[in-house]
């Protein structure tokens, strides 16, 4: 395919950046590229018509300090602060610090023990509860491995809660407008409904003959087509197109190792007195319910007080193919014997209620560890991987991928971190294995 600039071009402005991708990682990538240096004229351009419209919109919006590995820590501890510092300075992210609740089998638990040491040290706060307690508390069935339906389905009996009150969840729409309004402020520019179908390549150094790139040149980006045939230069290319990267990515022979793989929420109204009760329980955080994940299948139940719902996930993978649909439709039959058969016999609450809206995204995996992956090849920064943990760490890649383009060894993250620009990419890549991945 020829990828470069043809005679007759219509051309937009040069930019200093353009950046493709308005969602979390795009947005604080632009943020943290001018507030470094405002003379930079930058554009963001995205194929929905506003800002965070892509898989951030469809995210639960949890976050955590509780991870195995002290990389993806130090990414969502930093961002996290930093989320809390902008809100105690009066921009309301409606952060819910509900914590989370991981319920744990007694084989899980015991696998634990050195991890836990591990991340205790680390400062992290995590609490302790014992199977009357979690019973009292959250009304919930501790010993299901015996019964008929636990039997069948190989459930494993609740041993112990291990509760992480630096956790919650936050408003993704706020967070975005957080720094969609500062990209703004500091002059960055937004197209917005226009679709990047190709990104432009050419020799750095063109000889100016006919036919260039000649197969045998070096290439580099210098600008992207849009849907539309227009073409907009630039030496700068930043791809924070999350699961879409590959689709862009794949065509100019760069492999960033993500696939999509389908991700789904299925919100349970609170409509009977005992969920109500549920939902609301004050015991661990005095707000509501915590983040709760049941035991092996890892289900999760995130409470939304505004709607008076749970959202329920479940994130399936051996079986689940990286497919792609520009529009994802979620399944019922997925919540119905996926989720629903399991949820009950834990949490009976939930008997014969079925979803009264669900949705369906894509986590933007990376293959290789299901970590976030931040790298520049020929002039183009990649910056993509937030499996279900981009809100989360969204702050920290941002910084770093904004630290990569002014061509630091490290990044300054919140709270004092530094950071190797190139631990996310490949050649140099340096995260432990997560044992923790939701
Ligand atoms: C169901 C679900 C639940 C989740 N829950 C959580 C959670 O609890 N906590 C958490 O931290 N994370 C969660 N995540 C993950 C989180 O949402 C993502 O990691 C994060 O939003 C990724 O941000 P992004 O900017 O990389 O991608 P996106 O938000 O998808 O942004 C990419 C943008 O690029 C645009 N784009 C793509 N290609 C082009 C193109 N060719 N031209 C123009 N524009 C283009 C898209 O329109 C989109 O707006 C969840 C995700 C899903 C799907």
């Amino acid at each position: 395919m020829d990828s470069s600039f043809k005679e007759g071009d219509n051309l937009l402005p040069d930019y200093d950046v353009i950046i493709i991708g308005a969602g979390i990682f795009g947005l604080a990538t632009g943020n943290y590229i001018l507030e470094e240096d405002p003379s930079i004229n930058l554009l963001i351009i995205d194929k929905n018509s506003g800002p965070g419209m892509g898989n951030t919109a469809k995210s639960a919006a949890a976050f955590r300090v509780y991870f195995t590995s002290n990389t993806n820590f130090i990414l969502a501890n930093s961002s996290i602060d930093f989320y809390l510092d902008i809100q105690k300075k009066g921009i309301d992210l409606d952060i819910q610090m509900v914590g989370y609740l991981w319920l744990e089998s007694e084989k899980d638990y015991d696998s634990k023990v050195d991890l836990l040491k591990e991340i205790r040290r680390r400062g992290v706060e995590v609490k302790e509860y014992n199977t009357s307690e979690l019973r009292k508390i959250l009304n919930i069935n501790i010993e299901v491995s015996n019964t008929e339906f636990g039997k069948l389905l190989g459930l494993h009996d609740v041993y112990r809660g291990l509760f992480v009150p630096k956790a919650g969840f936050l408003s993704p729409d706020k967070l975005v407008n957080y720094y969609f309004n500062n990209v703004k402020r500091c002059g960055g520019q937004f197209l917005f409904n226009n679709e990047v179908v190709e990104i432009l390549l050419e020799p750095p150094d063109k000889l100016g003959v006919p036919g260039e790139p000649f197969p045998w040149q070096d290439k580099v980006a210098r600008g992207v087509r849009l849907a539309s045939g227009t073409t907009i230069s630039s030496n700068n290319v930043i791809v924070a197109a999350g699961a879409w990267t590959p689709l862009l990515l794949d065509k100019i022979g760069i492999d960033a190792h993500i696939k999509p793989k389908k991700r789904q929420i299925f919100s349970i109204k609170a409509v009977t007195d005992e969920l109500r009760r549920l939902l609301l329980i004050k015991e661990f955080n005095g707000i509501g319910m915590p983040f709760t994940i049941l035991p092996k299948p890892r289900i999760y139940i995130r409470p939304e007080f505004g709607e008076g719902a749970f959202w329920i996930s479940y994130s399936d993978d051996i079986g689940r193919p990286f497919e792609f649909d520009e529009d994802p439709i979620p399944e019922e039959d997925f919540y119905i014997n996926g989720i629903y058969q399991i949820l009950i016999n834990y949490f009976p609450q939930f008997l014969d209620l079925m979803p009264h809206s669900m949705w369906a995204g894509y986590y933007a995996y990376s293959t290789i560890d299901k970590q976030p992956v931040i790298f520049s090849n020929a002039g183009i920064i990649v910056v993509t991987g937030g499996s279900g943990s981009g809100i989360m760490k969204g702050d920290a890649i941002g910084r770093i991928a904004a630290a990569l383009y002014f061509e630091k060894k490290y990044a300054e993250l919140y709270g004092g971190y530094r950071f190797d620009t190139t631990a996310l990419g490949f050649e140099n890549r340096n995260i432990e294995r997560e044992r923790f991945v939701l």
